[in-house]
């Protein structure tokens, strides 16, 4: 399926920004402690946008939540130290408010201040309620509304959604790239393509499952999820984690990639463990000599295995660690998968990672440059992988058709 102009998303190109005020939802959602900025990777992606607002003139209301106050002012969470941070990285004094968009911020707004910096969304309840008188509020302090925000964008939330509905609207470079990269990887891919899924829990992704049995060749599947599919095949697994309550869902879904010959690939060894934790006595062992321990990695077999069908492959997606790759004894697996795709991009195919862990596992393993794409947006990206339409990308879409 090819973008239509309906479809396609109104891009800051359209935006008239000239002398205006531009309301940017940013993710700088870093990780702060005690007033001190961890990793400030989602501050310096935010930047592109940003400049090239202020390059054609535009003054900025830059806003974004951080952690989860739930609704209340939490000093520890206040953006301010973020602002300090952007204010380097764009040269230019930014003027962190004291409140979300009450009086302070409807000050700042009408100085001539370049860069404003509102207070953490989430201090006010009205936000994740998608609050309408939110929103109004909102989108009073400016002329004009870019969303940037991808790893926001399956909330409707008012400063993602509410918003649209009284500013001209556009996506700016990060989000338009997000969709982009995952709209190719599901519409026309170049075959073989091969999904790698992994992770904790099989019921937060039975959804992807499904939406991709439509679209993939084969799907190897690892991690603690894959116990829950090989009980559904009548397969003993030990102590290892299972929904037993999914157990028949996973079946139809097993059935229904037989149907659609879509080749389901499971692990037949395992690391077995007495216990999920560093230090733990543990073997590689065929899956049948689990015994009463329990799988925290998929075997080197398995790895093989998974390996060879992913450097086969010209389009991957990978989402979820085969095993417990935050302990060095139970990471080879994600370490087998993760250097496959490496290599399968290396060799010309197309190749996505998305998912909050397996994306922190590919950095922990010093590959982030070695495929095609790596998602910033964990929740995002899977609801896009499940064939959702995104909240905030569709009231994109609306603004464009109004
Ligand atoms: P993502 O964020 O990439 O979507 P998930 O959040 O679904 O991935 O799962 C990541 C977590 O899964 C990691 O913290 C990892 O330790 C855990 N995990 C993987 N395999 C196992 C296993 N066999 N047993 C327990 N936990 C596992
Ligand atoms: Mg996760």
């Amino acid at each position: 399926m090819q973008a239509t102009e309906a479809t396609k998303l109104p891009t800051i190109d359209e935006l008239d920004v000239q002398g205006k005020r531009v309301l940017v939802r940013c993710d700088l959602n870093v990780p702060l402690k005690h007033g001190v900025i961890g990793d400030d990777l989602r501050v310096r992606a935010s930047v592109p946008t940003l400049r090239a607002l202020l390059d054609r003139g535009a003054r900025l209301v830059v806003c974004s939540h951080l952690g989860r106050p739930k609704g209340k002012v939490v000093d520890e969470l206040r953006l301010a130290p973020v602002g300090d941070r952007l204010s380097e990285l764009l040269g230019t004094e930014v003027r962190a408010t004291s409140d979300v968009a009450g009086e302070d911020a409807r000050a700042a707004c009408a100085s001539d201040a370049e860069v404003v910096l509102l207070e953490n969304l989430r201090f006010d309840p009205r936000e994740e309620e998608n609050d309408p008188a939110f929103a109004r509020e909102l989108a009073h302090l400016a002329d004009a509304y870019v969303n940037d925000a991808f790893g926001s964008s399956h909330r409707a939330h008012a400063s993602v959604v509410g918003v649209t509905e009284h500013l001209p609207s556009a996506a700016g470079f990060l989000l338009a790239d997000e969709v982009d990269k995952l709209e190719r990887l599901l519409h026309d891919p170049k075959r073989p393509f091969v999904a790698v899924l992994g992770g904790v829990k099989v019921s937060d992704k039975l959804g992807v499952i499904e939406h991709l049995l439509d679209k993939v060749d084969a799907i190897c599947v690892g991690g603690a999820m894959a116990f829950t599919l090989l009980v559904a095949t009548g397969k003993e697994v030990g102590r290892s984690l299972v929904e037993e309550d999914r157990v028949d869902e996973v079946r139809d879904v097993l059935e229904r990639a037989d149907r659609q010959d879509v080749e389901i690939l499971l692990p037949t060894d395992v690391v077995a463990a007495t216990a999920p934790e560093e230090g733990a006595d543990s073997a590689e062992v065929p899956l049948e000599e689990i015994g009463d321990r329990l799988g925290v990695d998929v075997g080197p077999d398995t790895g093989k295995r998974f390996g060879d069908v992913v450097r086969g492959a010209k389009t991957v997606i990978w989402n979820g660690p085969m095993g417990i790759f935050e302990i060095d004894a139970f990471a080879a697996g994600t370490l087998a998968v993760a250097d496959a795709i490496a290599d399968a991009t290396r060799n010309g195919a197309y190749t996505v990672v998305g998912g909050g862990d397996s994306a922190a596992a590919m950095k922990k393993l010093g590959k982030e440059d070695e495929v095609s794409h790596v998602s910033t947006g964990g929740g995002a990206s899977l609801e896009m992988l499940e064939g959702k339409e995104l909240p905030g990308i569709s009231a994109l879409r609306r603004g464009r058709n109004r």
